[in-house]
């Protein structure tokens, strides 16, 4: 029942895309490209999504916290105020915390002192479907690493899985915590695990992710890792980039450039 339920969504999702679209795949590049999508109505596809994020260009904009306020704001994100029960998709750690073992007395001093924003890394080998009993996490064709809220039985073997603390349990109702519902995004209810969805409900829309589009910097990138022509894929032709615990052998889709 479970798979032929994912399956019958997976394919209704693509047939969805392709005849929205009649593209395997679509760079985001320009600015003008994003809104002309916006424009038409256009769902975004790719092979593989994936993202870059400059360091160098956060930095600048020290304490800026519009990447998370948006996220959080269209996904009915709860604020418990507390960290026991904090839920998160988007947050922000200290460079040792986001990457242990890469920090070096001659790193620059920027990149040293900076708090990159971190979230589900999309991972390619992520260690998190692996382990849902229920298949209630699953990676989509595009890489797209889903959750479905409602096949979450809350047994939390993802959230032990995930290396990078990416999922949240709701151990509250988080309804009387959103400040705003956004009624075009459901809301959870106690007892389950969400996370970062790459923004799949905007990307099915033409949209890109929320984040990508709030950052004024425009220190984030989202494209097609599989497109040579990719901005991203130039971005990490021509920049240093790392990623979050790589040894771990998760492969994750979250380029960093320091
Ligand atoms: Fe899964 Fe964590 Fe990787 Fe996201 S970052 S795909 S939740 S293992």
């Amino acid at each position: 029942m479970g798979i032929n339920r994912r399956g019958f969504i997976k394919v209704a999702g693509l047939s969805t895309l392709a005849g929205l679209t009649g593209k395997t795949a679509l760079s985001v590049l320009a600015d003008e490209e994003a809104e002309q999508v916006v424009r038409t109505g256009e769902a975004l596809s790719a092979k593989r999504w994936a993202m870059v994020i400059d360091l160098h260009k956060c930095q600048q904009k020290n304490g800026c916290t519009a990447c998370i306020d948006a996220c959080h704001a269209i996904h009915n994100v709860p604020d418990f105020d507390n960290p026991k029960d904090e839920i998160k998709w988007i947050w922000k750690e200290d460079f040792e915390g986001a990457f242990p073992n890469q920090d070096h007395e001659f790193l620059k001093e920027d990149i040293r002192h900076a708090t990159p924003v971190v979230f589900c890394n999309h991972c390619d080998n992520p260690p998190c479907v692996r382990v849902c009993p229920t298949q209630s996490t699953w990676k989509r064709e595009d890489g797209v690493v889903m959750m479905d809220m409602h096949r979450c039985i809350g047994c939390r073997y993802c959230v032990v899985a995930c290396p990078y603390g990416s999922r949240s349990f709701n151990w509250r109702d988080p309804r009387p915590h959103i400040k705003e519902i956004d009624p075009d995004f459901p809301t959870r209810s106690r007892g389950v695990v969400e996370k970062c969805n790459f923004c799949a409900e905007r990307l099915a829309r033409g949209q890109i992710p929320a984040c990508v589009e709030a950052c004024e910097e425009k220190a984030l990138v989202f494209g097609d890792l599989e497109d040579p022509e990719s901005e991203i894929r130039e971005l990490l032709r021509t920049k240093h980039t790392i990623r979050r615990k790589p040894a771990l052998g998760t492969n994750p889709e979250i380029y960093y450039i320091v």
